[in-house]
Protein backbone atom coordinates (compact mmCIF):
# COMPACT_ATOMS: atom_id res chain seq x y z
CA UNK A 1 0.00 0.00 0.00
CA UNK A 2 1.51 3.47 -0.58
CA UNK A 3 1.67 5.96 1.85
CA UNK A 4 -0.80 8.18 -0.49
CA UNK A 5 -3.89 5.98 -1.01
CA UNK A 6 -7.09 5.83 0.38
CA UNK A 7 -9.51 3.39 1.44
CA UNK A 8 -13.01 3.13 0.85
CA UNK A 9 -14.30 3.45 4.48
CA UNK A 10 -18.27 2.85 4.93
CA UNK A 11 -20.05 2.78 7.49
CA UNK A 12 -23.62 1.39 7.67
CA UNK A 13 -26.38 2.04 9.96
CA UNK A 14 -30.04 1.98 10.63
CA UNK A 15 -30.80 5.54 10.04
CA UNK A 16 -27.74 6.25 7.68
CA UNK A 17 -25.55 5.30 5.84
CA UNK A 18 -21.88 6.58 5.29
CA UNK A 19 -18.77 6.44 3.39
CA UNK A 20 -15.14 8.60 3.44
CA UNK A 21 -11.85 7.79 1.62
CA UNK A 22 -9.74 7.89 4.91
CA UNK A 23 -5.79 8.45 4.83
CA UNK A 24 -3.37 5.89 5.73
CA UNK A 25 -2.63 8.17 8.70
CA UNK A 26 -6.63 8.09 9.41
CA UNK A 27 -7.51 11.19 8.10
CA UNK A 28 -10.37 11.62 6.35
CA UNK A 29 -10.54 13.35 3.12
CA UNK A 30 -13.53 13.08 1.50
CA UNK A 31 -16.89 12.05 3.11
CA UNK A 32 -20.41 11.28 2.43
CA UNK A 33 -23.46 9.63 3.87
CA UNK A 34 -27.59 9.47 3.45
CA UNK A 35 -30.74 8.49 5.11
CA UNK A 36 -30.91 4.36 5.09
CA UNK A 37 -33.62 4.05 2.43
CA UNK A 38 -36.35 2.17 3.55
CA UNK A 39 -36.58 0.06 0.60
CA UNK A 40 -36.32 -3.09 -1.06
CA UNK A 41 -32.83 -4.86 -0.17
CA UNK A 42 -31.35 -3.96 -4.05
CA UNK A 43 -32.06 -0.80 -3.28
CA UNK A 44 -30.16 0.06 0.08
CA UNK A 45 -27.66 -1.68 -2.41
CA UNK A 46 -27.90 1.01 -4.70
CA UNK A 47 -27.75 3.79 -2.64
CA UNK A 48 -24.40 2.57 -0.97
CA UNK A 49 -22.78 1.39 -4.43
CA UNK A 50 -23.76 5.57 -5.35
CA UNK A 51 -22.61 7.02 -2.06
CA UNK A 52 -19.21 4.69 -2.58
CA UNK A 53 -18.86 6.00 -6.13
CA UNK A 54 -19.43 9.69 -5.11
CA UNK A 55 -17.13 9.70 -2.67
CA UNK A 56 -14.52 7.99 -4.75
CA UNK A 57 -14.84 10.19 -7.40
CA UNK A 58 -12.81 7.98 -9.71
CA UNK A 59 -9.99 7.53 -7.61
CA UNK A 60 -9.09 3.76 -7.27
CA UNK A 61 -8.61 3.04 -3.36
CA UNK A 62 -6.13 0.55 -2.12
CA UNK A 63 -8.92 -1.46 -0.41
CA UNK A 64 -12.75 -1.08 1.55
CA UNK A 65 -13.58 -1.59 4.67
CA UNK A 66 -17.26 -2.11 5.78
CA UNK A 67 -18.25 -1.11 9.19
CA UNK A 68 -21.96 -2.70 9.45
CA UNK A 69 -25.02 -2.97 12.19
CA UNK A 70 -25.03 -6.64 13.22
CA UNK A 71 -25.64 -8.91 13.37
CA UNK A 72 -23.35 -10.17 10.69
CA UNK A 73 -21.55 -13.40 8.89
CA UNK A 74 -17.89 -12.52 8.30
CA UNK A 75 -17.22 -15.65 6.93
CA UNK A 76 -19.74 -15.68 4.67
CA UNK A 77 -19.67 -11.85 3.99
CA UNK A 78 -23.47 -11.15 4.65
CA UNK A 79 -25.12 -8.83 7.37
CA UNK A 80 -29.19 -9.04 8.86
CA UNK A 81 -28.87 -5.66 10.49
CA UNK A 82 -31.85 -5.54 13.07
CA UNK A 83 -32.71 -1.96 11.83
CA UNK A 84 -32.40 -2.57 8.11
CA UNK A 85 -35.04 -4.91 7.95
CA UNK A 86 -34.57 -5.63 4.01
CA UNK A 87 -31.03 -7.16 4.49
CA UNK A 88 -31.27 -10.61 5.48
CA UNK A 89 -28.28 -12.49 4.85
CA UNK A 90 -27.39 -9.41 2.17
CA UNK A 91 -24.09 -10.14 0.60
CA UNK A 92 -22.59 -6.83 1.38
CA UNK A 93 -19.30 -7.93 0.81
CA UNK A 94 -19.95 -9.42 -2.64
CA UNK A 95 -21.65 -5.96 -3.42
CA UNK A 96 -19.02 -4.00 -3.02
CA UNK A 97 -16.29 -6.79 -4.78
CA UNK A 98 -18.22 -5.93 -7.74
CA UNK A 99 -18.44 -2.03 -7.16
CA UNK A 100 -14.54 -1.70 -6.62
CA UNK A 101 -12.72 -4.45 -8.37
CA UNK A 102 -9.12 -6.05 -7.82
CA UNK A 103 -9.45 -4.93 -4.41
CA UNK A 104 -9.33 -6.41 -1.27
CA UNK A 105 -13.01 -6.12 0.93
CA UNK A 106 -12.99 -6.28 4.96
CA UNK A 107 -16.36 -6.29 6.67
CA UNK A 108 -16.31 -5.71 10.33
CA UNK A 109 -19.21 -4.94 13.52
CA UNK A 110 -19.88 -1.26 13.33
CA UNK A 111 -19.74 -1.10 17.35
CA UNK A 112 -16.11 -2.87 17.03
CA UNK A 113 -15.01 -0.67 14.21
CA UNK A 114 -15.87 2.52 16.16
CA UNK A 115 -13.61 1.19 19.03
CA UNK A 116 -10.96 0.63 17.05
CA UNK A 117 -11.47 3.67 15.30
CA UNK A 118 -11.17 5.47 18.98
CA UNK A 119 -8.20 3.44 19.59
CA UNK A 120 -6.28 4.28 16.87
CA UNK A 121 -6.86 7.90 16.57
CA UNK A 122 -9.40 9.22 19.38
CA UNK A 123 -10.05 8.41 22.95
CA UNK A 124 -8.75 5.08 23.12
CA UNK A 125 -5.42 5.90 22.14
CA UNK A 126 -2.34 3.90 24.07
CA UNK A 127 -4.76 1.58 25.41
CA UNK A 128 -3.84 -1.94 26.15
CA UNK A 129 -7.34 -3.04 27.29
CA UNK A 130 -10.06 -0.87 26.29
CA UNK A 131 -13.85 -1.26 25.41
CA UNK A 132 -15.67 1.25 23.36
CA UNK A 133 -19.46 1.66 23.85
CA UNK A 134 -21.99 2.93 21.33
CA UNK A 135 -25.03 4.54 23.32
CA UNK A 136 -27.78 5.79 21.08
CA UNK A 137 -30.80 3.55 19.88
CA UNK A 138 -29.61 0.29 20.86
CA UNK A 139 -26.19 0.10 22.80
CA UNK A 140 -23.47 -1.65 20.85
CA UNK A 141 -19.57 -2.45 21.84
CA UNK A 142 -16.16 -3.73 20.76
CA UNK A 143 -13.28 -4.29 22.77
CA UNK A 144 -9.44 -3.22 21.72
CA UNK A 145 -6.94 -5.72 23.47
CA UNK A 146 -2.88 -5.28 23.80
CA UNK A 147 -3.98 -2.90 19.92
CA UNK A 148 -6.37 -5.65 18.57
CA UNK A 149 -9.64 -5.95 17.80
CA UNK A 150 -11.08 -9.01 19.64
CA UNK A 151 -13.68 -9.92 17.11
CA UNK A 152 -14.26 -13.69 18.51
CA UNK A 153 -15.01 -16.91 16.32
CA UNK A 154 -17.87 -15.29 15.18
CA UNK A 155 -17.26 -11.69 14.68
CA UNK A 156 -19.85 -11.02 17.63
CA UNK A 157 -17.99 -10.08 20.75
CA UNK A 158 -18.28 -7.17 22.59
CA UNK A 159 -22.02 -6.97 22.84
CA UNK A 160 -22.30 -5.03 26.06
CA UNK A 161 -25.57 -3.70 25.65
CA UNK A 162 -27.19 -7.39 26.19
CA UNK A 163 -25.11 -8.28 29.40
CA UNK A 164 -27.93 -8.98 31.55
CA UNK A 165 -27.52 -6.36 35.16
CA UNK A 166 -30.60 -7.85 36.60
CA UNK A 167 -32.12 -11.64 36.09
CA UNK A 168 -35.87 -9.95 37.44
CA UNK A 169 -35.09 -6.86 35.70
CA UNK A 170 -37.64 -5.99 32.24
CA UNK A 171 -37.90 -7.82 29.52
CA UNK A 172 -35.12 -6.94 26.62
CA UNK A 173 -36.28 -7.44 22.94
CA UNK A 174 -33.07 -9.76 22.81
CA UNK A 175 -35.37 -12.23 25.11
CA UNK A 176 -33.28 -11.87 28.01
CA UNK A 177 -34.35 -9.71 31.14
CA UNK A 178 -32.50 -6.64 32.43
CA UNK A 179 -30.03 -6.12 29.64
CA UNK A 180 -28.01 -2.85 29.51
CA UNK A 181 -29.69 -1.82 27.13
CA UNK A 182 -33.03 -1.38 28.71
CA UNK A 183 -31.55 0.74 31.13
CA UNK A 184 -29.45 2.91 29.38
CA UNK A 185 -30.03 3.36 25.40
CA UNK A 186 -31.93 6.83 24.30
CA UNK A 187 -34.95 5.11 23.98
CA UNK A 188 -34.71 3.12 27.55
CA UNK A 189 -33.88 6.73 29.66
CA UNK A 190 -36.93 8.22 27.78
CA UNK A 191 -39.51 5.61 28.07
CA UNK A 192 -38.57 5.29 32.07
CA UNK A 193 -38.23 9.22 32.56
CA UNK A 194 -42.16 9.38 30.87
CA UNK A 195 -43.09 6.71 33.65
CA UNK A 196 -42.01 8.86 36.42
CA UNK A 197 -44.20 12.41 35.00
CA UNK A 198 -41.71 13.67 32.15
CA UNK A 199 -43.39 15.69 29.37
CA UNK A 200 -40.93 15.45 26.42
CA UNK A 201 -40.36 13.02 23.75
CA UNK A 202 -37.07 12.22 22.56
CA UNK A 203 -33.46 11.79 24.38
CA UNK A 204 -31.77 15.38 23.02
CA UNK A 205 -34.93 16.53 24.98
CA UNK A 206 -34.35 14.59 28.05
CA UNK A 207 -30.69 15.50 27.72
CA UNK A 208 -31.57 19.64 27.53
CA UNK A 209 -34.22 19.13 30.69
CA UNK A 210 -31.38 17.28 32.51
CA UNK A 211 -28.87 20.15 31.96
CA UNK A 212 -31.66 22.79 33.23
CA UNK A 213 -31.94 20.45 36.25
CA UNK A 214 -35.28 18.62 35.44
CA UNK A 215 -35.20 15.73 38.47
CA UNK A 216 -36.84 13.04 36.67
CA UNK A 217 -34.63 13.80 33.41
CA UNK A 218 -31.33 13.87 35.85
CA UNK A 219 -32.44 10.68 37.48
CA UNK A 220 -33.00 9.22 33.88
CA UNK A 221 -29.31 9.60 33.35
CA UNK A 222 -27.88 8.70 36.83
CA UNK A 223 -30.25 5.03 36.58
CA UNK A 224 -28.90 5.08 32.83
CA UNK A 225 -25.30 5.63 33.92
CA UNK A 226 -25.76 2.84 36.52
CA UNK A 227 -26.52 0.37 34.33
CA UNK A 228 -23.62 1.01 32.09
CA UNK A 229 -20.93 1.04 35.01
CA UNK A 230 -22.23 -2.37 36.12
CA UNK A 231 -21.63 -3.66 32.53
CA UNK A 232 -18.48 -2.07 32.23
CA UNK A 233 -17.30 -3.25 35.80
CA UNK A 234 -18.60 -6.83 34.75
CA UNK A 235 -16.17 -6.70 30.98
CA UNK A 236 -13.58 -4.93 33.66
CA UNK A 237 -13.45 -8.05 36.00
CA UNK A 238 -12.60 -9.98 32.92
CA UNK A 239 -10.59 -8.03 30.24
CA UNK A 240 -8.35 -5.76 33.19
CA UNK A 241 -9.63 -2.91 30.99
CA UNK A 242 -8.15 0.28 31.45
CA UNK A 243 -10.25 2.33 29.65
CA UNK A 244 -13.75 2.85 28.50
CA UNK A 245 -14.95 5.27 25.60
CA UNK A 246 -18.12 6.17 24.78
CA UNK A 247 -19.82 7.52 21.53
CA UNK A 248 -23.26 7.44 20.07
CA UNK A 249 -25.94 9.93 20.51
CA UNK A 250 -26.74 10.11 23.96
CA UNK A 251 -22.36 10.53 25.01
CA UNK A 252 -23.31 14.25 23.22
CA UNK A 253 -24.78 14.77 26.43
CA UNK A 254 -21.22 14.08 27.95
CA UNK A 255 -20.48 14.95 32.06
CA UNK A 256 -24.00 14.43 32.43
CA UNK A 257 -23.60 10.93 31.78
CA UNK A 258 -20.06 10.80 32.44
CA UNK A 259 -20.50 12.10 35.76
CA UNK A 260 -22.71 9.66 37.60
CA UNK A 261 -20.84 6.83 35.23
CA UNK A 262 -17.50 7.29 37.25
CA UNK A 263 -19.39 7.73 40.18
CA UNK A 264 -21.10 4.43 39.72
CA UNK A 265 -18.19 3.07 38.13
CA UNK A 266 -15.87 4.53 41.49
CA UNK A 267 -18.55 2.84 44.25
CA UNK A 268 -19.34 -0.36 42.27
CA UNK A 269 -15.33 -1.25 41.62
CA UNK A 270 -13.98 -3.53 44.56
CA UNK A 271 -10.38 -4.51 43.48
CA UNK A 272 -7.68 -1.88 43.06
CA UNK A 273 -7.05 -3.77 39.08
CA UNK A 274 -11.23 -2.41 38.67
CA UNK A 275 -10.63 0.99 39.90
CA UNK A 276 -8.09 1.64 37.08
CA UNK A 277 -10.24 2.18 34.19
CA UNK A 278 -10.64 6.26 33.25
CA UNK A 279 -13.86 6.56 31.10
CA UNK A 280 -14.25 9.33 28.16
CA UNK A 281 -16.53 10.57 25.31
CA UNK A 282 -15.62 9.88 21.76
CA UNK A 283 -13.12 11.92 20.37
CA UNK A 284 -13.96 10.88 16.26
CA UNK A 285 -17.75 11.21 16.48
CA UNK A 286 -19.82 10.39 14.07
CA UNK A 287 -16.02 9.44 12.34
CA UNK A 288 -15.06 6.57 14.62
CA UNK A 289 -16.77 3.91 12.71
CA UNK A 290 -15.28 4.78 9.18
CA UNK A 291 -11.82 5.32 10.87
CA UNK A 292 -12.05 2.20 12.85
CA UNK A 293 -13.29 0.12 9.61
CA UNK A 294 -10.50 1.93 7.29
CA UNK A 295 -8.05 0.79 10.36
CA UNK A 296 -9.32 -3.13 10.06
CA UNK A 297 -8.46 -3.11 7.07
CA UNK A 298 -4.52 -1.73 7.47
CA UNK A 299 -4.21 -4.79 10.17
CA UNK A 300 -6.11 -7.33 7.54
CA UNK A 301 -3.86 -6.71 5.20
CA UNK A 302 -0.92 -6.84 7.24
CA UNK A 303 -1.72 -9.88 8.36
CA UNK A 304 -2.51 -11.52 4.80
ZN1 LIG B 1 -30.94 -7.95 25.59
Amino acid sequence: MSTMEPVLAIDIGGSKLAAALVGKDGAVWRRAETPTPRAAAEVVGDALVDLSARVSNGEQPTAVGIACAGPLDIAAGTVSPVNISAWRDFPVVELLRSAVPGVAVTLVGDAIAAALGEHWRGSGQGSQAMLGIVVSTGIGGGLVLNGEPYLGPTGNAGHIGHVSIDPDGPTCPCGAHGCVEVYASGPAMVRWALEQGWTGTDARQLTGAARSGDPVAVAAFDRGARALARGILATSLLCDLDRAVIGGGVAKAGDLLLAPLRRHIAEGATFAFVRRISVHTTALDRDSGLIGAARFTHLALARS
